[in-house]
């Protein structure tokens, strides 16, 4: 996706995975890294959000594709464990940092599936309010081919691959992808592992919809399913409980101030945030960006 308008210091923390390289938008520094997960399963990390990958005897299955400059890298890292192509790509939601492959992949024959909401908003000019960062629009390549609204089952590979959307959640496209046989869950950018998380109140994210996204995989998460967020390192159902009570902590909080009628300058200096900083506020979203972003999500509703 090409960026029209941008802040250097803001793309480079959108996107988060490699910081120096972003502000520079030199990609040729940027390294995959594969974890393998289970016996057909795997993550993928390079620039951008968390790649998880689906790899047997039929083919590859692939969700998200970072930025179009690292294509190149992740076919290679891909045809290290495989010599099959890779057939469907499915987009956790629409940003850029997830969909920015999306053109070279549709070129090279694989099919995009992704919620209805994502093929919307990558069809027309997009607009992160928060980053005040402009998008344009995707050429038909790089368009979904299957959308759909509720749910999907994949099944290759000997797994059953089950897609299904959140509603309001980082964005109004949101899907989980659960990997019921490997035990193996990629919940995009509605977990975020150990980095305060953006969410997009400008696409329709909201953060009770990401409480009720992480809610409902503590439901069907165990003990020993791997957990793919969409950044941070891997996690598992210890690792979302936790971030799940770092939201709604700080997140009730905010509510408690909004409804005595506190500025957002107010809100910030009460320091909400203050005992969860050691540990979420050294990534992507400073502490105060991070109460800033909730103060204006929450007043939306
Ligand atoms: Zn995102």
């Amino acid at each position: 996706m090409k960026i029209n308008r941008l802040n250097p210091f803001l793309i480079c923390a959108a996107a988060m995975a490699a910081p120096i390289a972003m502000a520079q938008q030199d990609f040729s520094k940027v390294e995959i890294a594969t974890e393998k997960l289970s016996a057909t399963t795997y993550m993928m990390t390079g620039a951008g959000g968390n790649l998880g990958l689906s790899i047997g005897e039929d083919a590859v299955f692939l969700i998200d594709d970072q930025f179009a400059p690292l294509t190149p890298k992740i076919t290679a890292a891909i045809a290290k464990l495989t010599d099959k192509p890779v057939r469907f790509v499915l987009n956790t939601h629409w940003h850029f940092d997830h969909t920015g492959g999306n053109e070279n992949v549709g070129k090279a024959g694989a099919v995009i599936v992704a919620h209805e909401n994502v093929r919307k908003r990558l069809s027309v000019e997009g607009f992160i309010e928060f980053f005040g960062m402009k998008t344009s629009a995707e050429p038909r390549i790089a368009l979904p081919v299957v959308t759909f609204t509720r749910d999907l089952s994949f099944h290759i590979n000997g797994d059953e691959v089950y897609a299904y959307h959140v509603p309001k959640a980082h964005t109004d496209g949101d899907v989980v992808v659960h990997f019921k046989n490997s035990n193996v869950i990629h919940m995009g950018d509605t977990f975020f592992n150990k980095l305060y998380p953006f969410i997009d109140s400008s696409s329709g994210g909201t953060v009770d919809g990401v409480i009720a996204a992480v809610d409902r995989v503590l439901r069907i998460a165990g003990d020993g399913t791997k957990i793919i967020p969409g950044h941070g390192p891997l996690g598992n159902k210890a690792d979302l409980k936790v971030y799940r009570d770092m939201l709604a902590a700080v997140s009730g909080r905010i509510k408690g101030q909004i409804r005595q009628g506190k500025k957002l300058e107010e809100v910030v200096a009460a320091k909400p945030t203050a005992d969860f900083d050691a540990v979420w506020g050294k990534g992507f979203l400073a502490p105060e960006k991070f109460v800033e972003m909730l103060y204006g999500n929450l007043k939306k509703k």
